[in-house]
């Protein structure tokens, strides 16, 4: 197949007609790659089976893990899942933007979407061109990210390209994801929920509006998700992973060097705040922001893995991050790209 790459350049009719020529592939079936706030989703048709089905193909994605449906506003949930008031009171503080929440599904949604499920995840992104595609379609959007399974998810329109080219029918780039990390995903559970995946949405964010958001064990735990069946089938074990072996130091900066210089001969790099690179002189260096800056990093953090392994590197070093507040998702997406070890002071332990 050839894929299209139509870029968007602020200037509105160029850009009008690239989204009507994407509308009109989604309503025939097709599949586009585009960008939203947080990672940039592959999006098909939530109305059509086989457009789900397309999905699942070109990803490389298991048919156990179900797809978000996108909406252009939050009332427009409606058509896809029965909502309630506890919906549209965290759609009025979160939507649009970075928030998932799982509803019953109306029978409009194909089952190949929910993978077999009676529930469906539904999400308002903010990014305009995402909501604008949403509309001029006519079709709420089943997109995940833009990535083949497993793989880092994609930020620019040229890591899609890197992982899809070929597999769907067009790409819109329009730049870089101002996010970088997936959206929250939350139960509800009455008056509170329960986040099955963190995203920049935080749980003290969430308890600003409901009177408790708990957090999933699987979040923080991934082994929970081994063996049982997983509520956010997404969340199992290793996942987002480079092709270099990505080691999670649980221990201070300058232990972090010493360990990093028992690699000689080595092409290794170091994920670090750009504070800490002078104390790696030679090595290739995956700056992830100011220290302390959980923003930053977590918008750098999956195209730092694709450049280590543009760079030939075959291993990274990085420091665990704090599993709460604002470092929590990527916490969430660091220890499952390490595939779950973490080197301590007495070796490597798995969590
Ligand atoms: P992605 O499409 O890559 O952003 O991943 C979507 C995430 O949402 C995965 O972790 C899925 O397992 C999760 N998800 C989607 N639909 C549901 C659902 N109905 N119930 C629970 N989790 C879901
Ligand atoms: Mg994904």
């Amino acid at each position: 197949m050839n894929t299209e790459f139509l870029t968007i350049t602020q200037d509105p009719s160029h850009d009008e007609d690239v989204l009507s020529r994407a509308a009109e592939v989604i309503r025939r079936g097709g599949l586009v790659a585009i960008p939203t706030e947080t990672v940039y989703g592959l999006a098909g048709s939530a109305l059509l089976p086989d457009s789900a089905a397309k999905i699942y193909a070109a990803k490389g994605r298991p048919a156990d893990n179900p797809l978000i449906v996108h909406v252009s506003k939050p009332e427009e949930a409606e058509r896809v899942a029965y909502t309630n008031p506890q919906f549209y009171k965290l759609a009025e503080r979160f939507m649009p933007g970075p928030l998932t929440v799982i509803l019953k599904k109306r029978d409009c949604i194909p089952d190949t979407v929910t993978a077999g499920g009676d529930t469906v995840a539904v999400r308002c992104p903010s990014h305009p061109i995402a909501r604008r595609l949403i509309e001029l379609s006519g079709h709420p959007l089943a997109a995940p990210s833009a990535n083949r399974s497993g793989s880092p998810s994609p930020t620019t329109a040229a890591h899609v390209r890197e992982d899809l080219d070929g597999e769907i029918d067009m790409i819109v780039d329009a730049g870089p994801c101002s996010i970088g990390l997936e959206s929250t995903v939350i139960r509800l559970d009455g008056e509170s929920c329960t986040i099955l995946r963190p995203g920049a949405v935080t749980p003290a964010m969430l308890e600003e509006v409901v009177p408790h958001a708990a957090v999933s064990g699987a979040v923080v735990k991934p082994a929970l998700a081994n063996g049982v069946k997983p509520e956010s089938p997404g969340m199992k074990y290793r996942h987002y992973a480079p092709r270099a072996e990505l080691i999670l130091v649980d221990a201070p900066t300058d232990r972090l060097a010493e360990f990093v210089r028992e690699n000689e001969g080595e092409r290794v790099g170091v994920m670090i705040p750009d504070e800490y690179a002078g104390l790696f002189p030679g090595l290739t260096i995956l700056p992830t922001g100011p220290a302390g800056d959980w923003k930053e990093y977590s918008r750098r953090f999956f195209s730092l893995l694709r450049e280590a392994d543009d760079a030939g590197l075959n291993r990274i070093y990085a420091v665990l991050p704090p599993p709460e507040g604002d470092s929590l998702a990527l916490y969430n997406r660091i220890i499952r790209a390490a595939g779950c070890r973490i080197l301590t002071e007495n070796g490597f332990k798995t969590i």
